[in-house]
């Protein structure tokens, strides 16, 4: 059931600002999540009407009260590339609605694309085809990948064309959903413009919308809801890693505080391990490259401490050290979460003190070894490797290493005598835990710069594909790019 956005209605004008969308000239769909749609109630038919449309690209409400709130931008702060920037907020976005799932979540809608609002600066609060289908796609392969993020609903081609560097696009608009939109960066913009009072207002306001359990805290509900924050980012950022995704750009005005990944601008999916590994055009230093982003995260949720310390304690100094001890947390969180992934990864159920140590030795023989990280787990978790001991074909898949391939496979067969369970259920456990195909640079960019053409199928054939990341299929979608097909690099907000 659609309603108004809890968001808009609960916290005061200070946090957003009301907005009337500009209807586009020919509202399309370009695509559509039917499986979401249901979860969320939305009759199909009814998304297509004209009703339906109004609300996708305008976020027109069917039988909203005047005295309900429209659709908001929500004012943010952020931290961009380790700069301040006091007001960010939604520049091309809008809470159009909250709905209510099936199973009793509460789900925020909100449009990309929209048109200027009050805080576009220079912008032209403008989205285009290319970076819509690119955040649909990625953001449902992720989903799919069970790992925690917003959901694409629709994309919506506006009928116009709009400005960019390198020539006009059509414009276009998603409809992302998410449990919150709220930011570490929200948090910063409520220190910054408002005070402490903003901050437990919007603390208030994120507990009792993502972790109501955490009012059993009483006043201690402001550094629980940190630990949880710190918690959550700690086991997202090892789920990135273990399927090899970029974020692209962590700042803090992109880190959600549900958990959820949120913002698929410039990310991208590794091919070959590298832990320096960036696609991002702007991440000049590689900041936000793979093997950094566990630390970033920390960084950030630092930002978020510092706007919520001073309601730890009435005493400063026993408030700081309450929000240092939470911080200190983080790196035993990430390393359990990593290491409990990645011995997923290579399907071990035992633990062993040298597991970190394998696990490092692979992933450097990998690197040194210009490996396929996806298809390289993957045939780890084939039959033919996982139960017969073959690592032939595997071993063709290390060309620049060959010899420190031979000594890791020594390392694992010596480890897997640890463990109990029978090969045959470690390899379908392991074939269930390392996917066959993720959204490759190379394929999202073919199938972007097809639809911009007029022809969808490679986006659908992808999005299809994607969806049942883990099972096996003859497809030719798994195979790494060859060198001259590799595209290093995405592009912001374009
Ligand atoms: P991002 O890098 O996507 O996190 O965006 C950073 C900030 O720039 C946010 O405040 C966005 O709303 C804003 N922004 C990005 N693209 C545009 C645009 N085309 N028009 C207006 N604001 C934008
Ligand atoms: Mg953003
Ligand atoms: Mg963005």
């Amino acid at each position: 059931m659609l309603t108004p956005s809890h968001y808009a209605s609960s916290l005061p004008s200070f946090f957003h600002r009301n907005i009337t969308l500009p209807p586009t000239p020919a509202p399309r769909i370009v695509a559509l999540n039917t499986e979401l749609a249901q979860q969320l109630e939305l009759d199909v038919d009814w998304l297509h009407s004209a009703e339906g449309l109004a609300f996708l690209s305008c976020g027109i409400l069917p039988h909203r009260d005047e005295a309900s709130s429209g659709p908001v931008a929500t004012a943010y702060a952020g931290h961009q590339f380790g700069q301040f920037v006091p007001s960010l907020g939604d520049g091309r976005a809008a809470l159009i609605a909250d709905c209510q799932t099936k199973d009793d979540h509460r789900l925020e809608l909100q449009i990309k694309g929209t048109g200027p609002t009050p805080f576009s600066r220079h912008g032209d609060g403008r989205n285009t085809l290319g970076p819509a289908l690119r955040e649909y796609l990625i953001s449902e392969a992720m989903h799919a990948l069970g790992i925690p993020t917003t959901r694409a609903l629709a994309v919506l081609t506006t009928g116009d064309m709009v400005e960019r560097d390198n020539g006009p696009f059509p414009g276009a608009q998603i409809v992302r959903v998410a449990r919150s939109h709220v930011r570490v960066g929200s948090f910063q913009y409520a220190a910054a413009h408002g005070g402490l009072n903003h901050v437990r207002q919007l603390a208030d306001f994120t507990i009792q919308r993502l972790f109501p359990a955490l009012t059993n805290e009483g006043p201690e509900c402001y550094l629980a809801l940190l630990k949880t924050a710190i918690q959550q980012q700690a086991q997202l950022v090892a789920r990135w890693m273990e399927v090899g995704f970029i974020h692209g750009v962590m700042n803090t005005d992109n880190c959600a505080l549900s958990g959820e990944t949120l913002d698929y601008g410039p990310c991208a999916f590794m091919d070959r391990f590298d832990p320096m590994k960036r696609f991002s055009f702007i991440d000049k230093d590689g900041r936000y490259a793979y093997g950094r982003q566990p630390a970033l995260a920390l960084w950030n949720l630092s930002r978020l401490a510092e706007c919520l310390f001073p309601l730890f304690d009435d005493d400063e100094d026993k408030a700081i050290e309450k929000a240092q001890d939470a911080l200190q947390g983080y790196d035993q969180l990430f390393h359990h979460a990593w290491l409990a992934g990645f011995r997923r990864k290579l399907g071990l159920e035992e633990q062993d003190e040298h597991d970190i140590r394998l696990l490092e030795h692979i992933l450097e023989t990998m690197h040194t070894g210009q490996a396929d990280f996806t298809n390289a787990f993957r045939m780890m978790s084939s039959p033919d490797v996982a139960i017969r001991d073959d690592y032939s074909a595997l071993r063709e898949l290390f060309p620049g290493n060959k010899g420190h391939f031979d000594l890791c496979r020594t390392e694992i067969l010596h480890r897997l005598t640890l463990e109990k369970r029978p090969a045959e259920m470690r390899q379908q456990a392991m074939q269930a835990t390392n996917p066959r195909i993720i959204p490759r640079n190379h394929q999202v960019e073919a199938a972007l710069s097809q639809a911009i053409e007029g022809d969808y199928r490679l986006f659908h054939t992808l999005h299809d594909a994607l969806k049942t990341p883990f099972a096996e299929a003859d497809d030719g979608l798994a195979a790494a790019p060859k060198r001259e097909e590799e595209i290093h690099h995405t592009f912001c907000g374009t």
